[in-house]
Formats: structure tokens, C-alpha cells, sequence
């Protein structure tokens, strides 16, 4: 099969990150007989130096123009960067926030797997880990709270502030569709979480993913009030598989799942829409402490583009193969500095690699 990826390296570590899922997802074509097709699209601060705004129309089209997006990250050092001198609508941050609401990318998905190779970075106790972890985190994007009209006035003499939480049924609908859709490609098991004991929008949230579960009948489904969850996704993180939720309690809850399994840089994560497009990313900034060192851990970013191929191409197997081969290297005792054992004795265990060399061993095991 032939795709169009486009490339969105932007700042940082983005680049040199990029380049290694490149280097990977190359592999993959040669080995499986794919063709794939990179455009490179600027965003971010290397579109404010070109272009003078971090987003161009010219860049969105040649996004809606590929089959996926790929992109490593943007962003500089915000404290020392002229960048971040500029109004906040024309900073790298801006050109993000844009491209996701061009593209329409409501539905966002954060996986959390802990590597057996890396359980010593899971802050969880022994018995609670038991045999690690799988679980994706979907949460909606572009509705909810983030989203509701707002206002800070004075009521009767007093400062008053107002944000408001708005769903409809179509939003709902949307994202638990595809949410029961990965289900399908996973375990088979969704756990809705919302606050319906006290959200009219909870309320619908329930009802709408009552119904479409319908169109379902092989997933199991379960519905958890939030505050229930954000406990048992320390207590006991093997029970989930799809955790599908709104806006602000997936922001909370993908960060609090995210913590138990380690390192920044092995946190991959996709946005889609309502086609099979999706914008594929790691979960990280553009890291500019380290930018230019060749140490950054590009796992994250080829493990983002194994979800490209599972969730837009329907790659399945060629997804497993980038999946397999990220756990093979760590099996061998490779590691990036984020990654290493903080003991000193275990340090002799493994080998510190950086960047390239990292895409280089993960290549050559797809
Ligand atoms: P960051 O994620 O860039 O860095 C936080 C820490 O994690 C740093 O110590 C960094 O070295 C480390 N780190 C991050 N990715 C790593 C990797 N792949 N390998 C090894 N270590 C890694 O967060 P920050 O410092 O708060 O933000 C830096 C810039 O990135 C800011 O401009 C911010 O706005 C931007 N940002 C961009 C995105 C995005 O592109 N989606 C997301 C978050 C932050």
C-alpha cells in the first residue's frame, strides 16, 4: 500500500526525534512492501522564523492533503526564547492549538503500558504492578469545560467567575464510537468515566455511550465516577483497558496514568477526527535542555508511529512489528539517559545509547 505522511519535525528534540521514526517506519515499508510518502510541514518556531506565524494556511493544507500526520514537537525554552515574546496567538504553542481545531481532532488517545524492563520507574508497589499494565486513555478534545463560554464579573460587589461545561449528543456520540472502535482492536473492555451522580452532562454522557454500545455487543462496558477512577488507576491499573472520559478529567486522568508507567520519553499519543486522519505525536515537549545532544529518547515518537499504522492505515501488524521490536531493544538492555536505572549497580546491567543509535537497533528489529 502507498500512504502520504506529513512530517511535522518543529523544534527541539522534534527533529532529530523524527528522524529516527522515519528511520523505522522506513524499515517497516521495505519489510511489509509499503510506500511511504513524507511531505514536510513547518509549524511552530521553525514556521515563525520562515514564515513569521507559527501556523501557515499553506501548512494546513498539506496536512488535510496526507493520509496522517507525524510530528515530533515544538516549542523553545520559554523563559529565554524571542519566540515567547510575541502575542500568545503568534507563539509555536498557537500553531498546535490550530492545526488541531483545522483538523477537527476531537478525540484523543494516550496509551499507558508499563515496559516489564522499566517497572523500577513505576512509583506503584510490587503486588499492585503484578505483571504491568496495558490501558488507553481516550479522551474528548474539543468540548467540555476547556471549550464553554466564560465570564469574571462583579455580582452584587463580588468578583465572580463562570466557566461552563457543554456536551452534545453528537460530541458524545463521536468519541465513544471510536472509542468502542479501539476497544475492538484491544481487550474488548471500555470503562466510561464521568461525575453523574452530580453532571447534567454526565448524565447524557451515560445515556449516549448506553446506546452506542448497542452497535457492540463483543465489548464489555462499565460506567465509574471519576473520583473512583483517578483512585483505581492507582490501586489497581490492570482493570482497564479503553478508559473513555470528557475533556478535563482525561486531562487529569491521562497525566496520572502516564506517571505510573516512567518516562516522558516512552509516552505516545494520537488526535483523530472523524475519518481515519489523526495527528500522531509524542506525549512530550520539545525538551530544548536537551535539544541538539543526540541523548533524546525517540521512542515515544516510533511508537507514535506504530499507532499511525494501527489507527489510520489499519497497519495492524506491521504496527505489532514496531511495538514487538521497541520491547526487544529494551529486553537486550538498550536505554536512553532517561531511561537508565538510577541504582549504580544496575547500571553495568544495561548499555547507555543516544538518539540515533537507539532508531538504529529498533530499525533493524522490525
Ligand atoms: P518537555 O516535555 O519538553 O521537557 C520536560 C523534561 O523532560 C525535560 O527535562 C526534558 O529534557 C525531558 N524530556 C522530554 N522529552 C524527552 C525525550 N524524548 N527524551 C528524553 N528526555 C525528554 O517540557 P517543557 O520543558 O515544559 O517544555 C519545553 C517546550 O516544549 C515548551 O516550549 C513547551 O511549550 C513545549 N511543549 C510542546 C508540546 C508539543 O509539542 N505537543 C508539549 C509539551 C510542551
Amino acid at each position: 500500500m502507498e500512504y502520504k505522511i506529513g512530517l511535522i519535525r518543529g523544534d527541539g528534540i522534534g527533529p532529530e526525534i523524527v528522524t529516527e521514526a522515519v528511520k523505522v517506519l522506513d524499515a517497516v515499508a521495505e519489510k511489509y512492501g509499503h510506500k511511504f510518502n513524507y511531505e514536510e510541514i513547518l509549524m511552530g518556531g521553525c514556521s515563525i522564523d520562515a514564515c513569521g506565524e507559527p501556523l501557515t494556511e499553506e501548512a494546513i493544507e498539506a496536512a488535510k492533503g496526507s493520509d496522517a500526520v507525524l510530528m515530533g514537537s515544538i516549542g523553545g525554552n520559554t523563559a529565554t526564547s524571542p519566540w515567547y515574546k510575541l502575542p500568545p496567538n503568534k507563539r509555536p504553542e498557537a500553531g498546535l492549538l490550530g492545526i488541531r481545531k483545522a483538523l477537527n481532532l476531537f478525540a484523543n488517545l494516550r496509551p499507558a503500558y508499563l515496559y516489564p524492563e522499566l517497572r523500577e520507574a513505576c512509583p506503584l508497589r510490587e503486588d499492585i504492578i503484578g505483571d504491568g499494565f496495558d490501558m488507553m486513555i481516550m479522551r474528548e478534545l474539543t468540548g467540555g469545560l476547556y471549550f464553554g463560554e466564560r465570564k469574571t464579573e462583579e455580582v452584587d460587589g463580588v468578583m465572580t467567575a463562570t466557566d461552563t461545561l457543554t456536551y452534545t449528543e453528537k460530541e458524545i456520540r463521536r468519541i465513544t464510537v471510536k472509542a468502542f472502535d479501539i476497544a475492538m482492536k484491544r481487550r474488548k473492555k471500555v470503562t466510561s468515566v464521568d461525575k453523574a451522580n452530580v453532571l447534567d452532562s454526565s448524565r447524557l454522557w451515560r445515556k449516549v455511550v448506553e446506546e452506542a454500545a448497542k452497535d457492540y455487543p463483543e465489548v464489555k462496558y462499565e460506567h465509574m465516577l471519576v473520583d473512583n477512577a483517578a483512585m483505581q488507576l492507582v490501586k489497581d491499573p490492570k482493570q482497564f483497558d479503553v478508559i473513555l472520559t470528557e475533556n478535563m478529567f482525561g486531562d487529569i486522568l491521562s497525566d496520572e496514568a502516564s506517571m505510573v508507567t516512567g518516562s516522558i520519553g516512552m509516552l505516545s499519543s494520537a488526535s483523530l477526527n472523524e475519518t481515519k486522519f489523526g495527528l500522531y505525536e509524542p506525549s512530550g515537549g520539545s525538551a530544548p535542555d536537551i535539544a541538539g545532544k543526540g541523548i533524546a529518547n525517540p521512542i515515544a515518537t516510533i511508537l507514535s508511529a506504530a499507532m499511525m499504522l494501527r489507527y489510520s492505515f489499519d497497519l495492524d501488524k506491521e504496527a505489532d512489528a514496531i511495538e514487538e521490536a521497541v520491547k526487544q531493544v529494551l529486553k537486550d538492555g538498550y536505554r536512553t539517559i532517561d531511561i537508565m536505572p538510577q541504582e549504580e549497580e544496575k547500571k553495568n546491567t544495561v548499555k547507555q545509547v543516544g538518539t540515533k543509535e537507539m532508531g538504529d537497533l529498533i530499525a533493524e528489529r522490525v
